[in-house]
């Protein structure tokens, strides 16, 4: 099963690839979290990717397909794996049905997390107060600015993929407003239903 969940930042997608990988077995493969470990190790490729980052611009699309490329031939994806915030734009998610197509595997299932933007600036506000309260640093770019512009990069360069999966009979979409773990039930149900 290759799983596909997106949705605009604080959605929710990393929360529910998380309890999916628990549920299912099936590797998270965050490109975020992946680029936040480069950056974290001080590779060239984080440095590369910090200051985009911080602004909560894109990182380039051939980064991001060769660290999946690369990801994808670890052992642990040979059941498939879960896409968390990848692809991101229309020439990512060609690029992820080209390397599936070369593993003779496919993408089974595309899920649009669905928020309204009101309570994404919301749910970002008490991250970044729990984790001061916490004594952590918050994420660099889960700021009210800068999740203003992740949101803009959201609707211009990801939103597009809904029309690219529906056009590939593969979306289905769930309320993202619902509390986790009835989003992580609708999610399970559509997996089910997979034929
Ligand atoms: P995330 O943790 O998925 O919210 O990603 C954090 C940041 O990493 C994004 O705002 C982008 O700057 C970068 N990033 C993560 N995944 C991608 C991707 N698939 N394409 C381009 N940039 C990405």
């Amino acid at each position: 099963m290759n799983l596909v969940l997106f949705g605009p930042p604080g959605a929710g997608k990393g929360t529910q690839a998380k309890l999916l990988t628990q549920s299912r077995g099936l590797p998270q493969l965050s490109t975020g979290d992946m680029l936040r470990a480069a950056i974290a190790a001080e590779t060239a490729l984080g440095l590369e990717c910090k200051a985009i980052m911080d602004r909560g611009d894109l990182v380039s699309d051939a980064i991001v397909i060769g660290i999946i490329a690369e990801r994808l031939n670890e052992p642990d994806c040979t059941n498939g794996a879960i896409f968390d915030g990848f692809p991101r734009t229309i020439a990512q998610a060609e690029a992820l049905d080209r390397l599936l197509e070369g593993m003779g595997e496919k993408i089974d299932l595309a899920i649009e997390l669905k928020v309204n933007d009101e309570s994404l600036l919301q749910r970002s506000e008490n991250r970044v107060k729990e984790m001061l309260a916490g004594g952590q640093s918050p994420r660099a770019d889960d700021t009210p600015e800068t999740l203003r512009n992740r949101l803009a990069v959201y609707y211009r360069n990801t939103a597009p993929l809904i029309a690219y999966y529906e056009n590939a009979g593969k979306l289905k979409g769930v309320d993202g407003m619902a509390p986790i773990a009835q989003v992580a039930a609708s999610v399970r149900a559509l997996i089910d239903a997979v034929p």
